[in-house]
Parts: C-alpha cells; structure tokens; sequence
C-alpha cells in the first residue's frame, strides 16, 4: 500500500455525508456566490479564532493581497518578510509596486528574527544601509521607499515571536500581517493564530491544515475600518453595491461551495489538531534515536504547532529521501530555494550568503508523511527506516 504524504481520502470518509448534504442544499438554494453558508463559516471562524471580523476569500495569496490593499501598500513602501516561506508572501508586496526587504530566519523556529528586524530598522533610521543590497540601498539614499511594514509567517505551523514583532511595529510605526496559511489551528500564548497581529491571513488549499476543495482563504481583523476596506476591496472596491466602485478592488471571494466543504471540516478540526498534535509527538520521540544525526523541530513555551508540515533538518538529504522513496515513503522539501535568490526577485540584488540561516536550512529541511490520520503502524514504518538512513 502506498503511503499517502496527506491523507485527504480518509479524512473525506469523516465528512462525507455533511459534505455531500451540504452541496445538494446548495445546488438546490443556487447562491453560489456569496450564499448564507460563507456567513456562516464567517461567523464561526471569528469565533474560533475569538476575533470580531473574518472576511472569506479567494485565496490565501488573495488575502494577503486585499490586506496590503486595506493598508494602502504601493510604490514607495518598504514591506519586511521573511525569505523562507512560499513565493506568495512576498510577491503580493511586489505585485503592488512595493519593495519586499528580506530579513533572516531564527535557526530554531524557521521564522522571521525579530532581533534581525529590528536591527536592521535601527540602521535605516540612522541613514545606514549597508546591510542591504544595493538596488534597494540607493533608493533607500534618494528617500524613494521608506519602511511600511512586517508580514511575518507562522512557518510549517509555528507561529512567529509576535510580542517582539508587535514590539517592533509599535515603535517604528509600521503595521504587522500575520500570515497564518500554515498555523490556522496554532495557539500563541493563549491566542490563536491568525488572531495575532493588526490582520492575520490563512488559506485554505486543500493541503492546508483546515482545506476546502480547490482555492480559498480568509482575513481576520478586530479592526472595524479595515474589516469594512477587505469587504470592499474583495467585491471589485465596491461602496453601497457591486455597480458603485469606491476603490480598486477585485474578485476576491470564497465560493458558497467551499465554505460549506471547509463548515463540514471545521466540525471535526479540533479533533484533527489534536490528532496532529499526537502524531508530532510520536515522531519527536521515535526520531530522538537518530539523533545527532538530524534536527528535530522545536516549539517554543507558550506556543502549539498545527504541524502543517513535520520538518526535519539532515546533512545529506538526497540520501535521506532516497532510502524513504525506496520504502515507499513519500517526503517534499520546504523550501529548495529562498525567496531573495528567487529569479522574480533578481531585481532586489540579493546575493547568495545575504540570508546565511535560510540558506543553509534550505539545503537540509525535509518534510516527513503528516497528517491527522498517519496510523501509527505506518508512522513507525518511517520513523524505522528515518532512524536507520541517518544512522
Ligand atoms: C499556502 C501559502 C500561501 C498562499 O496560499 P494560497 O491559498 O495557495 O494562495 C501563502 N503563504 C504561505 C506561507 C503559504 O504556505
């Protein structure tokens, strides 16, 4: 039997019927857009992450989008990200004419450093820039961008050290953007993710923790003003109707389809984080027998991992992979290539070594079959062979 990386087959046995009640309810009803069910699963998601707003969306990169957008991102804004994430997080801020400034990894965590951050912003308030690469220092110099704000990623489901990153965004006056498609689910010193800075975002890709079928996402704010610009924004930057266009906007929502897939998966995903939850530990403990031979992920006091990804660091990771694929273990690499050495961003002049942390963990990460429903007979199986090819 073939070992699935996610197993979305066995979790569809779990929600089948609801799943299936719900979509003949909707064939039936025809309000396929923006139907009762989206304000349905709006409702519930604020309350699961003990918000007062969350807007659905098209995408979790459509969130991202519609939040720059509410922020009024454009040319002339410095944005500071991380490089080890997916292309999304950091294009949406290039997409709207913005410059995304790359700030280095905590070695432990996989997320932005705070300290890193806040270095970096202590030399540009005194006119320093030599820490950065050259295209983007000399606009710094002719006063053309000036920093704007964070997005910080909540990495394979950790989140980021938030009362540092709010720290930091406080005195320099920039705005935070949690980006939480991987940490839906995680909780951060009492808090839930995507619940954690000015707007959190999330996705909902089916291989996501909480998926839908096919694309889609949500926003979540406390912030009346920017709740009432995403709602605008996600209908073509509309005012009192879809045929009043205040703004620039786009057609940025969630189908009535998927929010009655992603009501029937909410059902049942407190259950899953736990489940997750377990099948993480297990690995901790069967994986300490390889080590030294590979890095172990670490969660923080006072943070939970969702585990959207289970990730081990290993010095020779080809042979690693190798070994599992001829075992029938699947395995992916999150990421191969940071984004600052991303051809799309060759403009931004980052050389390689300019991110040394993200670049090494680029070379060893490896992510191992997680899922909520990985059997613990298999779970051994690859805990075994993980075992014997590091040893
Ligand atoms: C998946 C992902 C996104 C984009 O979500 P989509 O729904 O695929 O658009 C953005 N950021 C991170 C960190 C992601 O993992």
């Amino acid at each position: 039997m073939k070992i699935p990386f996610i197993d979305l087959k066995t979790q569809f046995r779990q929600v089948e019927n609801r799943v299936r009640k719900k979509i003949d309810q909707i064939l039936e009803h025809g309000q396929f857009i923006l139907g009762p069910e989206v304000t349905e699963l709006e409702e519930k998601l604020a309350e699961f992450c003990q918000v007062k707003h969350a807007i659905t969306c098209s995408s979790g990169t459509d969130g991202l989008l519609m939040s720059l957008m509410a922020l009024d991102v454009g040319p002339g804004d410095m944005v500071f990200t991380t490089p080890f994430t997916f292309i999304a997080t950091a294009e949406v801020i290039a997409l709207l004419g913005a410059t995304p400034v790359f700030v280095d990894v905590d070695p432990q965590t996989y997320n932005l450093d705070p300290a890193r951050l806040k270095n970096l912003l202590a030399e540009l308030a005194k006119g320093q820039t030599a820490a950065l690469p050259a295209p983007i220092a000399e606009q710094v110099q002719a006063g053309v961008i000036r920093p704007k704000g964070i997005i910080s990623v909540d990495l394979f489901g950790l989140p980021a050290k938030y009362d540092a990153l709010q720290d930091i965004a406080q005195e320099y006056g920039l705005f935070l953007i949690e980006d939480g498609a991987q940490s839906f689910g995680a909780v951060y010193q009492g808090k839930k993710a995507c619940s954690l800075a000015q707007l959190g975002c999330t996705s909902f890709f089916p291989a996501k923790p909480l998926g839908c079928y096919g694309d889609g996402g949500a926003v979540f704010t406390d912030d009346d003003a920017l709740a009432a610009e995403l709602l605008s924004i996600r209908v073509h930057g509309k005012g009192r109707h879809k045929y009043d266009n205040r703004r620039i906007g786009l057609n940025g929502r969630l189908d009535t389809l998927q929010a009655a897939i992603l009501l029937a998966k909410l059902d049942i995903f407190p259950r899953e984080v736990e489940m997750r939850s377990k099948v993480a530990q297990r690995y901790l403990q069967g994986l300490k027998a390889a080590a030294p031979g590979i890095v172990l992920p670490e969660v923080p006091e006072g943070r939970t991992s969702v585990w959207a990804q289970f990730s081990i660091q290993v010095p020779d990771r080809l042979a690693l992979q190798g070994a599992l694929r001829r075992a029938g273990i699947p395995t992916a690499i999150y990421y191969e290539l940071p984004l600052h050495l991303q051809q799309a961003f060759a403009h931004l002049g980052y050389d390689p070594g300019s991110m040394p942390v993200s670049e090494q963990i680029a070379q060893r990460i490896v992510s191992l079959p997680m899922h909520p429903y990985l059997e613990e007979k298999v779970q051994d199986r690859i805990i075994k062979e993980v075992c014997s090819a590091c040893r």
